[in-house]
């Protein structure tokens, strides 16, 4: 969502503020960045507003899936996935599916069965860090539940019987807050006890349990009496049809190559930043001055004509057909209308500069 809100809403601040927008666990810091957002800029908030929150700001999640993720990553891997089986035919694309998951269940219960703590390794590594922050927080016991005081005069209550925090982080994620950990580690217990059962070691392996069973191959499979399947009706599009990924507005198009965003411009000509030597002043102007100086020289003939005799046709190519008068006359004519013409003025211009260069060496 952030990426279609910076189409139109750019700028690091807006950045920040719709982040903040979409981690605020609680209602009333929702509320507070979306106010940020009204000051900075009142169409984003609208923009935004037209967006139930429920589907993109923590504060409005739901506390029963045990989900805080705000990223779609987990679809575009499933996507990335299956790209390859995307244009097969469809029992092609079935069967390399089934070889997919096959293969991913059978390696992610492996691996857990490896490991030797009861909860997830990645849940683990959460909690240790969590455990960085604890220093900033002190817990006060009230019979069953705790008032946990932090920096700038915040306050949240801790439930540890309904594994609730006053942050609602504990509630949407299963996983203890720093506030919550502060009030196990008062009462010296397990905060790995406090970790929602999805995050265990047994359920994880209770999912992958269900192997999918290797199979024969496909000369080896029942024959049944239903029709034979055909590919459905598709019409077929103009053009090529589309595989490689939409890239965001900032993403660089081709990923290969180094952007040249940032990059100061220098001249090769003169050697100053800021132009190239095609709007370079010191190149463009010699040529200038030699362009007019072929179209002032008609009046002068005092050239040798050998040299232009030999170069002629090349000009004539690029030029409209003008009738021939005399070697003398053509060359002039020539030259004027490359200066009218706008398509081939630089390139033929370039050519009748040399012959001028060339004739004034003569
Ligand atoms: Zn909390
Ligand atoms: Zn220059």
């Amino acid at each position: 969502m952030y990426n279609n809100c910076k189409g139109e809403f750019k700028g690091l601040v807006m950045k920040e503020i719709l982040w903040k927008a979409a981690r605020a666990t609680t209602v009333p810091h929702f509320i507070k960045a979306m106010e940020e957002m009204i000051a900075v800029d009142p169409r984003a908030c609208n923009w935004l507003c037209e967006r139930p929150p429920i589907h993109w700001s923590r504060s409005h999640f739901d506390t029963f899936p045990k989900c805080d993720s705000l990223l779609n990553s987990l679809c575009e891997s499933y996507n990335s996935a299956i790209l390859p089986a995307r244009e097969q035919p469809i029992i092609s694309m079935l069967e390399r599916m089934r070889l997919i998951l096959m293969q991913t269940i059978h390696k992610r219960r492996d691996a857990m069965m490896r490991s030797k703590h009861p909860i997830c390794p990645k849940i683990v590594k959460r909690i240790e860090k969590t455990k960085d922050e604890l220093h900033n927080w002190i817990p006060r016991w009230v019979g069953s539940d705790h008032e946990v005081y932090g920096p700038n005069g915040m306050q949240y209550r801790v439930d540890l019987v309904n594994k609730s925090s006053g942050c609602r982080k504990w509630d949407i994620s299963g996983v203890p807050c720093v506030h919550a950990l502060a009030s196990i580690k008062f009462l010296s217990q397990d905060p790995f006890n406090y970790v929602h059962e999805c995050y265990k070691v047994d359920t994880y392996l209770k999912c992958y349990g269900n192997l999918l069973s290797p199979m024969n191959g496909r000369d080896l499979w029942p024959e049944t009496d239903n029709p034979f399947m055909l590919p459905p009706n598709v019409k077929k599009r103009s053009g090529r049809p589309k595989k490689a990924r939409r890239r965001e507005p900032d993403e660089p198009q081709d990923p290969t190559k180094l952007t040249k965003r940032g990059v100061k411009m220098r001249c090769s000509a003169c050697g100053t930043v800021g132009h190239n030597k095609r709007r370079c002043k010191q190149v463009i102007a010699p040529m200038r001055r030699n362009a007019n100086a072929t179209t002032n020289s008609k009046a002068t003939p005092t050239q040798n004509t050998a040299p232009r005799k030999a170069k002629q046709p090349m000009v004539r190519k690029n030029a409209t057909p003008t009738p021939h008068v005399g070697s003398q006359q053509s060359k002039a004519t020539s030259s004027l209308t490359i200066n009218n013409k706008g398509n081939f003025g630089r390139k033929v211009g370039f050519v009748t500069n040399s012959r001028a260069l060339s004739n004034q060496k003569m």
